[in-house]
């Protein structure tokens, strides 16, 4: 017997989204419930991966999405002192996905297509100004409470609120992980360092065992980011004096250039001990969160939606038993710990060596792979996450 009653998604962010797209494509009513008043206007994740695009283009987003994007379709890392230590062409992995390619757009675009898109579809409903206080898993149903007071019934919940998600914690899983000391700083501004660093591509990693860094185009700007100490207070590293000393860090001759956003950033390393607990499902931030070296918070967050979405079709619609959502948690939380969480540390560790021997292994692995066309194709199937689902797809 298919359920009756809606599922519920708590949180409008991206991941949120996605579900309710993939839900109402496959004929489940939903109900999202966001506590802002609108959809999120924050510039966050930027990069979107290629799988991730397959994904998107299959719920009808990825046109709109490439149409306010950059198509980047190298990645560099450099050394400050070397320049170019590996230099990758994604069009390689033209022979597994529709997008051979990075996405550079930032994520409020893909939650306001999104928005679109659902906004008339027959079984959506999406409720601003609605934040969800907490859940109970009755058995049969699961009801929402929400901070007004306000209570729902639906058939499921699905927590994509984000890292402090009020899912996670009415249900009392555990975030297990750890805090960075340090925090990262995002300067974004209009200056073109492509016109001025010879050859550089739209996503360029640097290595520096005093201060690593990393530049990425997106449109109309460049976003640059930085590892602080921990002993920097937060409200200097917001002021002028620091941002042109980060700029310097790239080159003298970058210091004055202008800053249109300053964001700093707590970082952490965190996965929820279970994404399945009865009726009570998480998904995105809520479930797992990483350092942004890699790109893959938001990615991850993509294909745990439409992963989870497919099973979750099925059970709703009486075709499987509930425990297929089990494999959701096997299989989303096991790359998640196995690939994500291990790849994002390593990333920030490779960029951050100080130990010489370590520098130079990384430098002469980047070199070595991008000169050698069977390891630089292994090497972006992992970077671009096509590894991950393709290890998750294995999972029983
Ligand atoms: C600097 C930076 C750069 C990044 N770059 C990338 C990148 O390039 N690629 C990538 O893959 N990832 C990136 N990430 C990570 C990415 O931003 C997150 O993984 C992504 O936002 C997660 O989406 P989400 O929908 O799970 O959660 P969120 O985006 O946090 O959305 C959660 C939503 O839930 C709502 N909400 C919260 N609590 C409640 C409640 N109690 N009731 C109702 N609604 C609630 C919020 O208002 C929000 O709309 C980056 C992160 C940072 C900080």
């Amino acid at each position: 017997m298919p359920e009756q009653k809606p599922v519920l998604i708590v949180g409008a962010g991206p991941v949120g989204m996605v579900a309710a797209a993939a839900l109402s494509q496959r004929g489940v009513p939903v109900t999202v419930l966001e506590a802002g008043a609108e959809l999120s206007g924050e510039m966050r994740g930027s990069t979107f991966h290629a799988p991730t695009l397959d994904m998107l283009d299959d719920l009808g987003a990825a046109k709109a999405m490439i149409a306010q994007g950059i198509v980047a379709p190298r990645l560099q890392y450099r050394s400050r002192d070397q320049g170019i230590i590996g230099d990758f062409d994604f069009g390689v992995l033209a022979d597994v996905t529709r997008h051979p390619y990075r996405l550079q757009c930032e994520q409020f675009k893909l939650t306001r297509i999104l928005h679109d898109l659902l906004r008339d579809r027959p079984g959506v409903s999406i409720r601003f100004d609605a934040r969800v206080a907490g859940c109970t898993d009755r058995g049969e149903d699961v009801e929402v409470v929400l901070e007004d007071g306000t209570r729902l019934v639906g058939s499921h919940v699905l927590g994509t609120d984000g890292a402090r998600s009020a899912i996670r914690k009415s249900a009392g899983i555990e975030f297990e992980g750890f805090t960075w000391p340090e925090r990262f700083l995002v300067l974004s501004t209009p200056f073109d360092f492509a016109e001025h660093i010879n050859e550089l591509a739209d996503v360029s990693y640097y290595a520096d065992p005093e201060e690593w860094f990393f530049l990425l185009r997106v449109p109309g700007l460049w976003r640059a980011m930085f590892p602080v100490p921990a002993e920097v207070p937060d409200e200097e590293t917001l002021t002028e004096a620091y941002g042109r000393a980060r700029f310097s860090r790239i080159g003298p001759e970058f210091e004055d250039c202008p800053v249109r956003h300053r964001t700093l950033y707590r970082v952490h390393q965190r996965v929820a001990k279970t994404f399945h607990q009865g009726r009570v499902l998480l998904a995105g931030d809520a479930a797992h969160i990483n350092n942004p070296l890699g790109g893959m918070g938001l990615n991850g967050g993509v294909h745990d939606a439409v992963n989870l979405s497919e099973r979750l079709a099925s059970v709703w619609q009486g075709e499987a038993a509930p425990d297929l959502l089990d494999q959701y948690d096997r299989q989303r939380r096991g790359v998640t710990v196995e690939h994500v969480q291990r790849q994002t540390i390593a990333n920030k560790q490779n960029l951050e060596a100080k130990d010489p021997n370590a520098q130079r292994a990384f430098r002469e692995r980047m070199a070595a792979t991008s000169a050698d066309p069977v390891r630089a194709h292994e090497f972006l199937l992992g970077v671009s996450m096509i590894g991950s689902l393709r290890r998750a797809a294995e999972i029983a």
